[in-house]
């Protein structure tokens, strides 16, 4: 075997070593199955001029109001995905992305 298979073979054989991809698609696949996505809705507190739209109009209540009648992320699971919030900012203040399971398996050095 020449050296670049032999490189090949190496690298092949470390990745499958590790239980680290397997466990993140396991999890991944287990709630494809359960026909569950998760997302995450991310407010720019800067750009919010807390006039309650998102709040409003969210069809599945995930945000609670704040002392300001901005929008605070109370319930981040029962969000569809659906945009609504994002779409009907006037300021571009909502964001939401899909959320995958926890990527980290371990902490990284200096977490504690
Ligand atoms: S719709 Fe936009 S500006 Fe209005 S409260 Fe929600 S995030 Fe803030
Ligand atoms: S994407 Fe839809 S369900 Fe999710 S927080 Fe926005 S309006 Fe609510």
């Amino acid at each position: 075997m020449d050296s670049a298979k032999q490189g090949k073979a190496k690298k092949k054989a470390s990745l499958s070593d590790s239980s680290a991809p397997d466990d993140y698609w396991q999890k991944k696949l287990e709630l494809d199955k359960k026909g569950i996505q998760l997302f995450s809705q991310t407010v720019y507190a800067n750009w919010c001029k807390s006039c309650g739209i998102c709040i409003a109009l969210c069809p599945k209540n995930v945000y609670d109001k704040n002392e300001t009648g901005g929008p605070v992320v109370a319930r981040p699971d029962e969000c569809i995905g659906c945009r609504v919030c994002e779409v009907h900012c006037p300021d571009f203040a909502m964001s939401i992305s899909e959320r995958y399971p926890d990527r980290r398996i371990s902490p990284r050095a200096g977490d504690d």
